[in-house]
């Protein structure tokens, strides 16, 4: 459920008011960012209701990432090693333990089907209700690169650059098409890659556009840099990249995967 417009409202203006005394305070020097300075509680994005659900498996020329038999092409982030996460009946599951897994093969620009869903008993609130992310491209290890959000939309209140379809801190989703949970749910995914200078310099954004269910929620967003949790994105120049799976650091129950391809763009 949307917060109350007061509360939101209220939020958003003392997140504004924080983040000018932050860079007042920046500017000489002394008091930390925070990370709810970079969080936006409003307008929440309408919520639609999504079409039909119809697992689309992949034209001809798509890569399988996951076809819901082998972690294969899949590696565990923090050690390289084969992907531990769990695969049964056709999903792989989310293990925390473990950590993030990415593909091994590394990508550049590209169209991403991905389909996840979250459990039915789900409980929890806020970011930490079955909260995971694909990073678009993977720069490094832990949560390095630029996220795609997952988490449980179904009336959950959360700030809306966090929520499912957000990219992290960046964009809202246009609308809420999430689904309820135990539902599976589809991303679809044109990225383009941002691009470098030899010395480091960034010559073009990246831009990406993510159709959520069926439904368009962002729109050639360009990215203001890599996802950060705390202060203001930034690029570091880097070339082709891994896509990564998050295994998120809360109590909740986490989502599966399934169905996952890829199609390299020119
Ligand atoms: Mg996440």
């Amino acid at each position: 459920m949307p917060a109350p417009l007061s509360r939101g409202c209220a939020r958003s203006i003392v997140g504004f008011a924080a983040v000018l005394s932050l860079a007042h305070a920046g500017a000489q020097g002394s008091a930390p960012a925070r990370p709810e300075d970079t969080e936006v509680w409003q307008p929440a994005p309408p919520v639609v209701t999504p079409p039909p659900m119809e697992s689309n498996a992949g034209p001809s020329d798509a890569i399988r990432l996951f076809d819901g038999t082998s972690l294969d092409e899949w590696v565990n982030t923090k050690d390289g090693t084969p992907a531990s996460w769990t695969v049964m009946d056709g999903r792989m599951v989310v293990d925390k333990a473990t950590g993030n897994i990415e593909t091994r093969r590394h990508f550049r620009n590209y169209q991403l089907h991905l389909e996840w869903r979250v459990p039915a008993d789900v409980m929890g609130t806020g970011q930490a209700r079955s909260n995971s992310g694909v990073f678009l491209a993977s720069t490094g290890g832990g949560d390095r690169g630029y996220e795609l959000q997952i988490l449980d939309s179904y009336r959950n209140d959360t700030y809306v650059n966090g929520m499912a379809g957000s990219i992290y801190k960046q964009s809202p989703p246009l609308v809420n098409a999430a689904r309820r949970p135990g539902e599976w749910q589809s991303y679809d995914v044109v990225w383009r890659a941002p691009t470098f200078e030899a010395n480091g310099a960034l010559t073009k954004p990246a831009r990406v556009t993510v159709f959520f269910n069926g439904v368009l929620i962002q729109d050639d967003f360009e990215l203001r840099g890599e996802t950060v949790f705390v202060g203001t994105p930034s690029y570091t120049k880097h070339g082709d990249s891994a896509i990564k799976l998050q295994a998120h650091n809360d109590p909740s129950a986490s989502p599966a995967f399934r169905n996952i391809w890829l199609r390299p763009l020119p």
